[in-house]
């Protein structure tokens, strides 16, 4: 199993986990022209696509979706509230999830976790294989029991460093805005994220990335620093989701975790 993103930010997010010819887009925050272009930089077209799973109606996860289901035909599996925002527009093929409810697609089976944040229905998710699980974890503003629990066990992480809560405070945002993002139900900030990790299993994890990096609040190393206090791991071992490129296919293997291991040791 191998996954990577097209882009991740406030401008637009797109995650793609991939098992043999299963292939799922998770959120697509771009224009139909864009997307192809993103996605082609991976070595895939739209065709590739078996579907699209949306995390929330935000228009940095939910912008391209309509256009690409329509024009390609790929089912879109959301949660009830996500479904009824009117901007998805017709989608051919609409799968309403029960977001407490694991389902299939293809070869791999996906967890939905309930977040806190300020849209009608927010689902994150886990994906497994059977052999490894990869968890996105972003927009959200705070973490539960219920989150850690899910995303105990993964061998690849993708979780959100949105801000620096300073660097927030200071910096140009209207008040308002300031409170929403900062707020329970807005986004992870690198303390937050950084105690999130300390909170679940890492022996088997072979991938963190940082995603979701606000552009204004937040810069790389501090985002990093904290990751790697939590992990007790170098700047190196953590990959970077930019909003230019996302960041590159990363395959889980058992030889990763073998080496993983041996790094740690
Ligand atoms: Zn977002
Ligand atoms: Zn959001």
């Amino acid at each position: 199993m191998r996954f990577c993103s097209i882009g991740s930010g406030s401008k637009g997010n797109g995650t793609l986990i991939q098992k043999g010819d299963t292939c799922i887009l998770i959120d697509d925050g771009f224009t139909l022209k864009e997307f192809e272009n993103r996605l082609a930089q991976k070595g895939l077209t739209p065709l590739n696509l078996g579907a699209v799973l949306i995390t929330h109606e935000h228009s940095d996860h939910i912008k391209g979706v309509g256009p690409l289901a329509r024009k390609y035909r790929i089912p879109v599996y959301c949660s009830h509230g996500t479904a009824q925002h009117e901007g998805l527009g017709t989608i051919p093929s609409l799968q309403v999830i029960d977001s407490h409810c694991d389902f299939q697609i293809g070869n791999l089976t996906i967890s939905p976790v309930v977040v806190p944040h300020d849209a009608r229905e927010p689902t994150q998710f886990v994906v497994t294989d059977g052999e490894f699980t990869v968890g996105i974890l972003t927009d959200l503003g705070s973490l539960t029991p219920y989150i850690v629990d899910k995303y105990r066990y993964c061998h690849g992480l993708l979780i959100e460093t949105n801000h620096d809560v300073s660097m927030l405070r200071r910096g140009p945002y209207p008040p308002k805005l300031k409170v929403r993002v900062e707020g329970p139900l807005g986004h992870l900030n690198n303390e937050q994220a950084a105690y999130f990790l300390t909170q679940i299993e890492t022996d088997q994890l072979q991938y963190v990335v940082a995603t979701h990096i606000s552009g204004q609040n937040n810069q790389e190393d501090l985002a990093i620093g904290n990751i790697c206090s939590a992990l007790k791991c170098d700047a190196d071992d953590v990959i970077m989701a930019n909003q230019e490129t996302g960041f590159d296919w990363c395959e889980l293997t058992f030889q990763q975790q073998l080496d993983n291991k041996k790094t740690l040791a």
